[in-house]
Parts: structure tokens; sequence; C-alpha cells
């Protein structure tokens, strides 16, 4: 692939998932050429099939828990974004989700390290667990059941941080870390269980809204550009610690479902459901760094965000 002198060289593991195929989009929109690595266990290759034949994308399919090669001698930017990435994957996928947070971690942190890359670790608002402090700021340390369903992602998560500030300290790796908070927007898998696609999917097949519990609990949502234009930011600049990035306009799930209702007009009703182990009553991000390092915060209006991510998905429900 030859990369010109000033043209940046980014790797993204995950490239086929839901972030990791904005993050390349964005990136190749920058004028990176971007190495995209994925095992495909739960990212798709449409999300990257309009790059199919763009000179400065190249897909290798390999799951980075494993050692990564990768022949380029310049690389500039590694963005770790592989791992499952809902409750129901990591009930499906547990002992995947531990190893991509913990080895892929690794060994992307070691790629970086070798090429003299800055790297960006995707980290999550799950480093909070069931947060008792809300809304949630960086230097809070969270609340995690280390041996809840939820913990695979969790703990993993945690340990890719403690390892991305172990070389950042130790091997002097110019790294930073996002904390991303509910994020939701066009290639979100609509069976991954998550409830921007599980609600949309069930209105517009008009069948009952699944609220878990009594949809008290709380998230706030943030449109997927939005997100990319934060972690861009992040990535160019100098800052070590985590950042929060996520949209502060919080709602309750029931809330949530009622504004599903309206906005695809659908005739679905609301079914109560078991409120899965170790779900978080509250979330919300305090922004107030990434305001101030980044000079960034989300634009993307709820209703416009939402009406972009219904049109995506009813254009994948006819297939
Ligand atoms: N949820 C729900 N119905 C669903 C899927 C999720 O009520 O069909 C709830 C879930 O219990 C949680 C919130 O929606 O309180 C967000 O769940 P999601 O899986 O999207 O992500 P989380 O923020 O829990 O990681």
């Amino acid at each position: 692939m030859g990369a010109k002198n000033s043209q940046p060289v980014s790797v993204v593991t995950g490239a086929a998932g839901f972030l990791g195929s904005h993050l390349t989009d964005r990136l190749l929109a920058a004028g990176h050429r971007v190495i995209a690595i994925d095992n495909l266990i739960t990212g798709k290759t449409a999300n990257i099939g309009h790059l199919a034949g763009n000179e400065n994308f190249r897909f290798i399919q390999h799951n980075v828990s494993n050692f990564i090669f990768v022949p380029e001698e310049r690389i500039d930017y590694v963005f770790h974004f592989a791992s499952p990435a809902s409750p129901i994957d990591y009930l499906e996928l547990p002992i995947p989700t531990l190893k991509v947070g913990a080895l892929g971690t690794h060994n992307t942190l070691g790629l970086a390290k070798d090429k003299k890359a800055a790297f960006i670790l995707a980290s999550t608002s799950e480093v909070y667990g069931d947060p008792l402090e809300h809304p949630q700021k960086e230097d809070y340390w969270g609340n995690v059941n280390p041996i809840g369903p939820r913990g695979v992602y969790d703990e993993a998560k945690r340990f890719a941080e403690a390892m991305t500030m172990a070389y950042h300290r130790y091997h002097r790796v110019d790294t930073k870390i996002v904390r991303i908070f509910n994020t939701y927007g066009p290639r979100m898998r609509l069976r991954d269980g998550r409830v921007v696609p599980a609600f949309i999917g069930q209105a517009l097949r008009s069948e009952p809204l699944s609220v878990f519990g009594d949809g008290s609990q709380t998230r706030s949502f943030c449109y997927a550009s939005d997100l990319i234009d934060g972690i861009f930011k992040l990535a160019m600049s100098d800052y070590h610690e985590p950042v929060n990035l996520g949209n502060p306009r919080e709602m309750t799930i029931k809330q949530f479902a009622d504004e599903i209702i309206r906005i695809t007009g659908t005739k679905s009703t609301i079914e109560y459901k078991p409120l899965p182990m170790d779900d978080p009553k509250v979330r919300q991000p305090d922004i107030t760094r990434a305001k101030e390092i980044l000079d960034w915060e989300p634009r993307v209006d709820f209703e416009e965000g939402i009406k972009k991510t219904i049109q995506y998905f009813r254009e994948s429900l006819k297939w």
C-alpha cells in the first residue's frame, strides 16, 4: 500500500463494527490510510463494503486477541475498538469479551509501542458499573460487580484502562482513553439486544416494546457522528487521562419507549419484562472535561438522530 510520506496511517480494530466502521470512514475522510482489522464475530462486512476498492483502505480478518502482524513500517495511530459490546453478546461470548479487552489491548498496545504510534482505547461508561455518583465524572472509580454477567465486559475494560496507563507510564506510549456512553445510529445490529435497535425493530414490526424492569432506569443517548467527532479530536490531542464522551440528555427507558412509539407512529404497546442482573439504574456523562480539553459537545438533536436511525433500520428490514 505504500503511503505517501505525509499521509497518516491508522490501524482500527473492530473496523467492521458499528463504531469502528464510522471511525474508519471519518479517518479516510481526513486523509488517513486505514488498516482495518476485525474477526467478524459481531462485526459485519456490510459496514465496510462501500470501502472495497478504496486504495487507502485495507481489511485484515484477524482476531486481535492473538498476536497482530502488520507489515507496514509506518503506523501513526492504533485505535482499539474491537469488542462484543451488548449485554446479549457478553452472555454469548463471555470469554472472547474478556480476551479482547485484556489480550487484545495488550497486543494493540504492543503494536503501538513497536510502531511508535499513538494509541486510542475505546473504553466505556461500564467502568462506572451501577454508579453511586450521578452524573459520572472521570474521577469516579465506579461500582462494578466483578463476577456478574456484565463483569466480563466491565472488568476487561477496566483492565484495558490499567494496561493502557501502564504502557503510557512505563513505555511512554502516547495513549488516550475514551469512555464511551450509550451511542446509537446506523450500522447497529438490529438484533444485538441493545435498547435502541430492540425498540426500533419492535416498533417497525408492530410488536410490543420490551421494557425491562419498570422502565425507570435512565440512559443518555449520543448520536454516532457526534461521538466520532469527539474521538477524532481526542486522538489528535495530547491528553492522556480518560475522557467521557456521550450526550448528557438523560431519559428513562420508559420515556425512550414512548418516544420511539411517537416518532415511528407504530401501533405497538409496551410489555414489561424482568430487569437483567446488574443493570445500571442511572447513567449520564459529565462531559465537562471533553468540553474543556477538546472543545467538544454533541450537536445532533435526539429526534433528528433517532429519525436517521429509524430510516436505517427500515431499509435493513427490507432485506
Ligand atoms: N432495555 C430494555 N429493553 C430492551 C433492551 C434493553 O428495557 O429490549 C434496557 C436495559 O435494561 C437497560 C437499557 O435499556 O436499562 C439500556 O440497555 P442496553 O442493552 O442498550 O445498554 P446498557 O446501557 O445497559 O449497556
